[in-house]
């Protein structure tokens, strides 16, 4: 996609319109190439659990084998149609924002109740590992799309639980800092290297994803978690960070304006 057009005067007014075309066909080439990541990325993770389900179910047509066995093989093969469902629910997700078509409600709702939701939610998994969540909130009215920003929740603590050690504390607080409302989630868990940092919340982005692919681990995620997280919060003129380092544990933090979506209700969503 190389249509740039020659410029003989950037100066003139044909040579600044020319600049803008330019501009304009680089950033489109951008777009262009970042949907075609995304489709080669999304079609190779796609492949992945069906070529699972196909191995393990040809292999058990082909031999004789008790019936514990064959048990053994459908439930390999339901665990990874429910990784395949998980996956194109979150593909499908993306998809729909991109486009915009997610319509954001604007509802006024308690960001505290809304994290001892996702808190609730999630306990069971914590409690397995012998974790404790540690709760700090305050009750919190802030306007928005609370099912969208719960998602974002969700996955923040759900990774932290995922990467804390056995009897680690997980901490979680929701509180006002300036005139943002603010929800950190502080994990235990082995941290991550800064260079990792700026990409964290790309798309198909994973710290170990070599690491999980060399050893056939099919249970570590998609690197999706974050993008939606990303997305769910920027969509509420919001930010999301991480600030962590290894060995010491990782903070996400999701701010959110608080003032400016409180004061204009009747606004578009930002
Ligand atoms: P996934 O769905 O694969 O977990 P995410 O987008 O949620 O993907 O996270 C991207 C990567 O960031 C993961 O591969 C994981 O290695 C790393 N990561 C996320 N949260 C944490 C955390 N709390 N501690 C350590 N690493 C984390």
């Amino acid at each position: 996609l190389d249509a740039r057009l020659p410029i003989a005067n950037p100066n003139d007014e044909l040579g600044r319109l020319g600049t803008t075309f330019n501009d304009l066909f680089a950033r489109l080439g951008q777009s262009f190439d970042q949907l075609k990541r995304f489709t080669s990325e999304a079609s190779h993770e796609l492949r992945t659990p069906l070529t699972v389900i196909r191995s393990v179910g040809e292999v058990a047509l082909r031999e004789r084998r008790d019936e514990a066995a064959y048990r053994d093989t459908i439930g390999t093969m339901l665990e990874e149609a429910d990784r395949l469902t998980q996956l194109v629910q979150s593909l499908l997700m993306l998809a729909r924002a991109d486009s915009g078509r997610i319509v954001l409600g604007r509802e006024a709702f308690d960001l505290g109740r809304l994290t001892w939701d996702a808190v609730n939610h999630l306990r069971v998994l914590a409690e397995e590992k012998g974790q404790q969540i540690e709760v700090a909130v305050s009750s919190l009215m802030v306007l928005g799309d609370p099912a969208v920003l719960r998602q974002a929740v969700v996955n923040i603590l759900d990774n932290a639980i995922k990467h804390s050690p056995p009897d680690a504390v997980v901490a979680i607080a929701c509180r006002t800092h300036a005139d943002l409302a603010e929800i950190t989630v502080a994990d235990q868990g082995p941290g991550i290297p800064a260079e990792h940092l700026p990409h964290l919340f790309d798309r198909f982005y994973r710290v170990d994803a070599a690491r999980g692919r060399q050893d056939g681990d099919r249970r570590g995620g998609f690197g999706l978690g974050l993008a939606i997280a990303r997305w769910a919060v920027e969509a509420h003129g919001g930010r999301i960070e991480a600030d962590s380092a290894p060995g010491k544990g990782s903070v996400f933090r999701i701010a959110l304006p608080r003032e400016r979506t409180l004061s204009h209700p009747e606004g578009t969503t930002p």
